[in-house]
């Protein structure tokens, strides 16, 4: 059995076993008997392939499958569509909303045997080309346009939870003169190394960290408030200190160091304004894009630049364009 995780959606029971019952040696199996359930269940954790009854009361099959595909985070999630209504107008109809492909009822069990290893091999080579396409090839961490579609999603999620958001941009410190000491080859490495320890900063699952371009990285953290995100930068400057990798041409240390800008949306610090608005009727512009959290740990980077590198900085999203306001990360706790 694979690792694979299916979701059987029927609101009859005896379907379900049916196909439950088929299914059973060919990956791990979950269950809902409404598509409210089934979304909620998809929610929690991402199936690899959704069976999906188009017959049931609430919200139809065809209705669950447009919720699912109007979720940037259910989107890629493939549907099968289990129905007895053989119509081509109605498959069609279907075709359109996203669906994979359709079994007919009363299920055929080497059909849908087949039909459901069609969509998990099709599944497992869509997932091959994202991750191909969404890693950076020098480092192996997550590349610019992963880093855009995360922040994109994450700033989304966190306009709906009200959930802090905060963002480390680092710099390596000086990396010019790295590479005109040691040569490209010897700086790739370095970025390599850098990209490796940064990895071992953040410990959530939902944590990325990106390589946002040339010697610049990124640690998007999500349902992080600040004091969690100063942390991460503490750990962030130890570990590239640990590296100990020389840098002779450094004017900061004999060795290797980053620069750390941390943006931070917290709104029970009373931070950040909502969409819209501005911080008690102040002439602050208002903070409606996730462009802001960037803007914000961009200048918080350039403050700890100014500052004598090998440090970090941060700031609040509802300061951004005021990056006098960037602040000394509390002393390591
Ligand atoms: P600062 O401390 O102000 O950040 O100085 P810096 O020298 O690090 O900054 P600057 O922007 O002047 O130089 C960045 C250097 O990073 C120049 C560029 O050649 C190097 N770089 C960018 N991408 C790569 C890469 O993929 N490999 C190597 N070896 N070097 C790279
Ligand atoms: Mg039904
Ligand atoms: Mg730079
Ligand atoms: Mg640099």
């Amino acid at each position: 059995m694979t690792n694979d995780d299916i979701l059987l959606v029927d609101d009859d029971p005896g379907s379900i076993q049916l196909m439950g019952r088929i299914l059973s040696g060919v990956a791990n199996l979950r269950f809902a008997t409404s598509g409210e359930d089934a979304l909620r269940l998809a929610g929690a954790s991402v199936p690899d392939l959704m069976l999906l009854d188009t017959e049931m009361p609430g919200l139809s099959g065809f209705e669950t499958c447009r919720a699912l595909k109007a979720d940037p985070a259910l989107t890629d999630v493939p549907v099968i569509f289990v129905t007895s209504h053989g119509e081509p107008a109605f498959e069609v109809s279907g075709f359109e909303l996203g669906a994979a492909d359709f079994i007919a009822k009363p299920v055929s069990a080497p059909l849908l045997l087949a039909r459901v290893k069609t969509q998990l091999r099709v599944k497992h080579m869509a997932d091959q080309l994202r991750h191909i396409a969404t890693m950076d090839v020098l480092t192996g961490v997550a590349n610019r346009r992963r880093f855009d579609e995360a922040l994109e999603l994450e700033w989304q999620r966190r306009l709906r939870s009200g959930d802090p958001l905060s963002l480390l941009m680092i710099d390596v410190d000086h990396f010019k003169l790295f590479n005109d000491r040691y040569g490209h080859p010897a700086g790739d490495a370095c970025l390599r190394s850098v990209a490796q320890a940064l990895r071992g900063t953040s410990a959530r699952p939902a944590d990325l960290v990106a390589r946002y371009g040339g010697e610049e990285f990124a640690i998007l953290l999500p349902h992080t408030a600040c004091d969690g995100a100063e942390h991460v930068a503490h750990c962030v400057l130890g570990a590239i200190e640990a590296l100990a990798i020389g840098h002779e041409g450094s004017s900061t240390a004999p060795h290797v160091t980053v620069s750390v800008g941390i943006g931070c949306y917290d709104e029970d610090a009373g931070g950040a304004p909502q969409p819209g608005q501005s911080r008690n009727g102040s002439d602050l512009r208002p903070c409606r894009f996730p462009i802001d959290l960037v803007k914000a740990a961009d200048e918080a980077l350039y403050a700890a630049k100014n500052n004598g590198r090998a440090q970090a900085r941060l700031l609040d999203v509802a300061n951004v364009d005021a990056p006098h306001l960037a602040r000394d990360i509390a002393p390591r706790g």
